[in-house]
């Protein structure tokens, strides 16, 4: 763990098994932190406030910019430990370690944006002025299944803002979390800016980090059930609150769409990480008219996917986190052929050979789907592809919004007057049209309903860092 500028182990001197998730090997081991770490890393985060919210936003920003020189320049390792610890295909990993760059880049470039106003008063003798002050003392957790954007996404408006924190990442995929420290710590971060508690049991550091007076704030990324949990615990102690959760994002074909490509596009998408990404579309709406191309393209697309280690040439999909998400995958997809749903790719575990030892679900598409499946409303958080056909245009938004997620929504169509309507009627945070990746450092990712709190990225990244203080001047 990271406490006060030092790697060290837990009081408890325990420590818990990272493992491969493709072949179950042992990769490595990190402490085993609890309450008394996480507090000792509050104590650190909490004495270094002072001094690291007083340099100028050019110093930090020159740390930002080192960190995002180093990860630039650790790229090829640092994706090389992500394929090994969470299992995606290499080349998937190199992309994300450039995008996890890509935030240390953008924020090394808002520190310095941060601005006050100078507001008018209808007393002629008063004067106002409003400035930007970071928030304090920031707890962040985060998922495993973007082991190292999702801390860059949170670090960079963090400390650019000015705040110091401590860092729970994933039991799952903390060997990325210290690769991530190390790019930090060899930029110049001072001791006690950044702190890290390890661990295989999360609840007791939850604890802490939302029931203790010096954490200012939570930053969390993962399911919706604990994310509701954590923010309630940080209400009762008014600390500020931003909550990236989970997802079931629709992807309507428009009849005026072309078929193939949105089928090209839906097969890219859908299988990236396994289909572990919370903005992985969840529901497929393909009008009865283009159904036939869409499905002989997709189910042809399915088909070409290979599962495997992310470290073989030609994988699409790798293993899932843990034999829970497989069950939960194998669920769905059994109740949606039980109920009538066809399956005609994949829709079974893959267990023998090479996959023994690993956690691995067939990369599967389902037709027929209807609103009575699981899948039509349980995040599948696999690889996965279920189709709805449906007849009426009119109808379309109303079905895709029929959640109480409200992540992502994607949208094919060739006619700009349907595409600007979809994107003002769809009650998600995020709209593709024609757009399967619609994610960038500088644009604002967040939900809305169970889909979360507050937005990461973009010039509103940094906002949920900040707090707003007037002065009144009577002059
Ligand atoms: P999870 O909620 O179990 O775990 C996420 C993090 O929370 C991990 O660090 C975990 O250790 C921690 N955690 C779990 N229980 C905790 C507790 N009681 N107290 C404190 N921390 C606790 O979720 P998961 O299954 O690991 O991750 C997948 C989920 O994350 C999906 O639902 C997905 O949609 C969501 N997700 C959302 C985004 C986003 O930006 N909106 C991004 C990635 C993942």
């Amino acid at each position: 763990m990271f406490l006060d500028g030092q790697w060290v182990q837990a009081v408890s001197g325990d420590v818990f098994s990272v493992t491969n998730p493709a072949t179950g090997e042992v990769i490595g081991e990190m402490p085993d932190g609890g309450a008394a770490d996480t507090t000792a890393a509050i104590a650190a985060a909490s004495a270094a406030f002072g001094s690291w919210s007083t340099t100028t936003a050019y110093e930090r920003s020159a740390i930002l910019y080192k960190a995002w020189q180093l990860m630039v320049e650790r790229s090829e390792d640092l994706a090389n430990l992500m394929t090994l610890e969470q299992g995606k295909p290499l080349k998937a990993s190199r992309f994300e370690v450039s995008y996890a760059a890509d935030f240390l880049q953008w924020f090394a470039e808002e520190a310095k944006r941060v601005t006050g106003e100078w507001l008018p008063s209808a007393r002629a003798n008063q004067r106002f002025l409003s400035i930007k002050q970071p928030v304090g003392v920031v707890g962040a957790i985060t998922p495993w299944n973007y082991p190292i954007s999702m801390l860059t996404r949170k670090m960079g408006p963090a400390l650019a803002a000015g705040c110091t924190m401590v860092l729970k990442p994933a039991e799952a995929t903390p060997l990325c979390a210290k690769a991530v420290f190390d790019v930090f710590v060899d930029a110049g971060i001072p001791a006690g800016v950044i702190n890290m508690v390890t661990t295989s049991t999360p609840a007791p550091v939850g604890e802490v980090l939302t029931s203790d007076p010096r954490v200012a704030k939570l930053t969390f990324t993962g399911s919706t059930a604990v994310g509701k949990m954590l923010a309630g615990a940080a209400a009762a102690n008014l600390q500020r609150v931003s909550v990236e959760l989970g997802g079931h994002a629709p992807f309507i074909v428009y009849p005026d769409a072309d078929p193939v490509h949105a089928a090209k596009g839906a097969a890219a998408l859908k299988f990236l990480n396994s289909g572990q990404a919370c903005i992985s579309p969840n529901r497929l709406y393909v009008h009865r008219s283009v159904a036939e191309p869409f499905i002989e393209t997709l189910t042809a697309r399915v088909a070409k996917v290979k599962a495997g280690s992310g470290f073989d040439d030609g994988v699409g999909v790798g293993p899932l986190v843990n034999d829970a998400a497989v069950a939960k995958v194998a669920n769905q997809v059994d109740d949606a052929r039980a109920k009538g749903a066809e399956v005609p790719v994949g829709g079974e575990r893959l267990e023998t050979g090479d996959y023994a030892n690993g956690h691995f679900y067939a990369p599967t598409l389902i037709t027929g789907v209807t609103t009575d499946m699981l899948i039509s409303h349980e995040e599948t958080f696999g690889p996965v592809a279920p189709v709805m056909v449906y007849d009426e245009v009119d109808e379309v938004i109303e079905l895709a919004n029929a959640t109480n997620y409200g992540l992502a929504a994607y949208v094919y169509t060739r006619d700009i007057s349907t595409a600007f309507k979809a994107f003002e009627a769809l009650r998600f945070g995020i709209i593709g049209i024609n757009d399967v990746n619609p994610t960038s450092a500088a644009a604002p990712f967040g939900g809305m309903g169970d889909s979360g709190l507050g937005r990461e990225g973009g010039h509103e990244g940094i906002d949920e860092y900040l707090e707003t203080k007037l002065g009144g001047f009577a002059i």
